[in-house]
């Protein structure tokens, strides 16, 4: 049985109170570790570490010392990739090749992060010939990280990544059903000596990232998870106005055109609401298709479900794993029933799968609700499972008003074979991505995040390495002399 511990200070400990937390696997319920269940106080204790660290010699680092140190860390994540890629498949329930590319995409993210910062560099302003103006950017601070159950080490590499190379010290809380993978990972930064207090994992529930939020010597926060919890974090920054940075949900419209290559389209629809068994902020489920193929495409797409393999994620047949928490599940089963009594059609799923196999564990079979309109609470409301909820349209305009029409905003697909048309619904479509004929690619390169309540700020990117930066404008004066303003 797989136990964990805090991190604190260089230390591996016990929680203050002792407390634990079984961890179920979302496969077939069984308990898969008793981990560390935190309380503020061990959150405290973990902020003064990280504080005592960044007042202290952490500040002396130069940006070779930290660029090699996230180059480390990802050969560390390479050496144990397997090892992590299959604690992440049995916490989350997501297929092996899933947490494969995860572990792929969470190395390549330090060594991004890690180029970046080597090139880091000053600007030397134009200033007066006895002024030295330069603007540099320093750290932060202390970085309180809270990440989501979905993505767990993938989410918490976009923000350590960054905020270690920009300098900050930190302190990580994952998802208290999925830290297993944080944990491990905890592990390989133990192996590297860095001074005690520059990183501490705290695991636990709410109460320990409200700590994070609330406390005034934490300078940053930055969150992933969802709305509720961003807005209770962002009323909680205010007590220092620390710097946040806020990824929340998402409502992503998937807009295929009669002129796209239709296999292409129905492939990518699968793929856009069913990866992750749709527990993907930016999963595509609101699929919008053009009136004069609406109903050839769902017939194609209603083919394909019955066809998705649904299992346990270390099966290599298994094409979508369970969904993670008997919450989700119930919410997801309750989000479908809405839609049902809204007026949608149910053309496949909406429940557990039949069989032996299916009767522990949280499973769902790929849904697809057809005769939806915009207006429903479907079309609306964040589902996080796999389900699709299929509007049709019947111009460019209708399509671009429906899915703008939505408090989210943080990624829209289009298919056309058109380009003036996949420009002109790219530049109108309100949201942080626009992907045209593809779904669900991301780089280290290109930034992440969304417009409106799908959060502040953007990860990835150098932006993402400038939100764990201050700007300091440096000027010397190198000849001083009184000026006399106020007379002699
Ligand atoms: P959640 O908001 O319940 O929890 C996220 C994290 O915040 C967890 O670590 C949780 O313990 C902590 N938390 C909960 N309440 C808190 C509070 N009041 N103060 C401080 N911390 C608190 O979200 P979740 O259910 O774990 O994740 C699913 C949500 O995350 C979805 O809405 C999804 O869209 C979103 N998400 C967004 C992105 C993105 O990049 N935009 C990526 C992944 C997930």
């Amino acid at each position: 049985m797989i136990q964990t511990q805090l991190y604190i200070d260089g230390q591996w400990q016990s929680p203050i109170d002792n407390g634990t937390r079984a961890i179920l696997s979302p496969a077939d319920e069984s308990v898969i570790a008793q981990a560390a269940e935190a309380t503020r106080a061990d959150a405290r204790l973990a902020i003064a570490a990280a504080r005592k660290a960044f007042d202290g010699p952490w500040r002396q680092t130069t940006i070779r010392d930290r660029a090699r140190l996230l180059n480390k860390i990802a050969d560390l994540v390479d050496r144990d990739a397997e090892k992590l890629a299959r604690l992440e498949s049995l916490n989350t329930g997501k297929t092996l090749t899933e947490s494969r590319t995860d572990m792929g995409d969470i190395a390549a993210t330090f060594r991004y992060f890690a180029g970046l910062v080597a090139s880091e560099s000053g600007a030397v302003n134009e200033a007066p010939h006895h002024v030295i103006s330069r603007t540099l950017r320093e750290p932060v601070g202390v970085c309180g990280l809270i990440t989501p159950w979905n993505y767990p080490l993938l989410q918490a590499a976009w923000k350590i990544a960054p905020a270690l190379g920009a300098g900050n010290t930190v302190v990580i809380k994952p998802s208290n059903l999925t830290p297993l993978t944080t944990h491990h990972f905890t592990q390989l930064v133990a192996e590297l000596d860095l001074p005690p207090g520059v990183f501490n994992l705290v695991t636990g529930g709410a109460e320990v990232g409200a700590e994070l939020a609330e406390s005034l010597d934490v300078d940053l926060v930055s969150f992933t998870g969802g709305a509720y919890a961003g807005e209770s974090i962002m009323k909680a920054a205010t007590g220092n106005f620390k710097r946040i940075g806020l990824e929340l949900g998402g409502k992503n419209p998937n807009i295929v055109f009669a002129d796209a290559d239709l296999d292409a389209a129905v492939d990518y629809a699968l793929n856009a609401a069913f990866f992750h068994a749709g527990q993907v902020c930016s999963a595509g489920s609101r699929l919008m298709v053009e009136d004069s193929i609406y109903d050839a495409f769902i017939g194609r797409l209603a083919e394909r479900l019955p066809r998705i393999v649904i299992g346990n994620g270390f099966h290599g047949e298994t094409q979508m794993g369970p969904v993670q928490s008997a919450q989700q599940h119930e919410k997801i089963l309750g989000m479908v029933q809405a839609g049902i009594a809204e007026g949608a059609r149910l053309v496949h799923g909406g429940k557990r799968p039949a069989g032996d196999v299916y009767k522990q564990g949280y499973w769902l079979e790929p849904t697809l609700l057809t005769d939806v309109t915009a207006e429903m609470k479907i079309a609306k409301e964040e589902i996080f499972g796999p389900v699709i909820t299929a509007e049709r349209f019947r111009s460019e305009e209708e399509a671009l008003r429906a899915a703008n029409d939505t408090p989210y905003g943080l990624a829209a697909a289009v298919w056309t074979r058109d380009l003036d048309k996949a420009n002109r619904m790219s530049r109108a479509l309100r949201f942080g991505t626009v992907w045209v004929n593809d779904y669900h690619p991301y780089f280290p390169e290109a930034p992440w995040g969304g417009y409106k309540a799908s959060g502040i700020g953007r990860e990835l990117a150098r932006i993402g390495l400038d939100e764990y930066t201050e700007l300091k404008h440096s000027y010397i004066n190198l000849a001083p002399k009184a000026m006399g303003w106020f007379g002699a």
